[in-house]
């Protein structure tokens, strides 16, 4: 019995040690690309960006699952390819309401 209490203890520590570490390195993220959306200088809360990718594959940066086993290099390495969006410009980015300005893309992908 004591046993699977100790193992659920675990699991728990384990679970909260790693949303804390998700929730840090969003905010490494977040601050690493300058702390504000793109296109509306949105800033107010760190879990409200996402990170766009500029070349073309529209591919998702998953900051939520995956990052999580990433270490801090690689997602910068990642995030020089991406522009910081709040999640609403994000949407209307990819619904076509929204394009990329010019001096953003080259400033990124080259
Ligand atoms: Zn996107
Ligand atoms: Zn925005």
């Amino acid at each position: 019995m004591s046993e699977k209490r100790t193992y659920a203890d675990r699991a728990e520590y384990i679970k909260k040690a790693v949303s804390a570490r998700r929730k840090r390195l969003r905010e490494m993220v977040v601050e690493y690309k300058g702390g504000q959306c793109v296109f509306c200088g949105y800033s107010r809360y760190v879990g409200a960006f996402d990170l766009h990718h500029v070349d073309g594959s529209q591919k998702a940066f998953g900051l939520s699952e995956r990052g999580v086993t990433r270490s801090w290099e690689r997602i910068k390495k990642e995030a020089d390819k991406c522009v910081l969006v709040c999640a609403n410009c994000h949407r209307e980015l990819h619904g076509g309401i929204k394009q990329l300005p010019r001096e953003i893309l080259g400033r990124i992908t080259r």
